[in-house]
């Protein structure tokens, strides 16, 4: 299991050929933001011009509730859509102008003909993270006065803004 894929074989082919990879499970680290694991189908199909990765993945992470702290495995649905071009011609051997394609996303094959998805995926995850993630929508939190997980129990202190409002706010800045 792989996020780096040998693609010398499909690029020696005509444009529509494809290659389909399986993902189950790499890790996919992020600094500061934990290791993640993608689950899903990538076709990979020869261009004109390079490579066209399309797919829809599942990332799991893990992370913490935003509002009561308990651990929580975030699963976000990306759908994954990028050419890749080469940087140096398989036959000729003569290094590829990569502004060729305007349109493309600067992701490249490497010398070796290897395609990686690493950071690809990586923005995806990064793109489709929430910024505050819920153990549930309904999540009651931690009261910010004594402490007490109010999903627990109910504690006497004055009753704070709705949470939404906190989320809404959170999300203007
Ligand atoms: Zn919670
Ligand atoms: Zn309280």
């Amino acid at each position: 299991m792989d996020l780096l894929v040998n693609v010398a074989q499909l690029l020696k082919e005509q444009a529509g050929a494809t290659h389909t990879i399986d993902l189950d499970g790499p890790d996919l680290e992020i600094d500061g933001a934990g290791p993640a694991f993608v689950r899903g189908r990538i076709v990979l199909t020869r261009t004109d011009i390079g490579i066209w990765a399309s797919g829809d993945v599942a990332i799991s992470a893990d992370a913490t509730c935003s509002r009561c702290l308990v651990p929580v495995t975030s699963s976000l649905d990306v759908r994954v859509d990028d050419t890749f071009l080469p940087r140096v011609d398989l036959v000729t051997g003569a290094k590829i102008d990569p502004t060729l394609d305007p349109d493309a996303d600067t992701a490249s094959i490497d010398v070796y003909h290897v395609l990686d998805l690493t950071n690809t995926l990586r923005e995806y995850r990064l793109a489709a993270m929430p910024l505050a993630p819920l153990c549930r929508e309904e999540c009651q939190g931690i009261c910010p006065q004594c402490g007490t997980d109010r999903n627990q129990a109910t504690c006497s202190c004055e009753p704070e803004p709705d949470p939404r409002w906190a989320t809404l706010r959170e999300l203007l800045t």
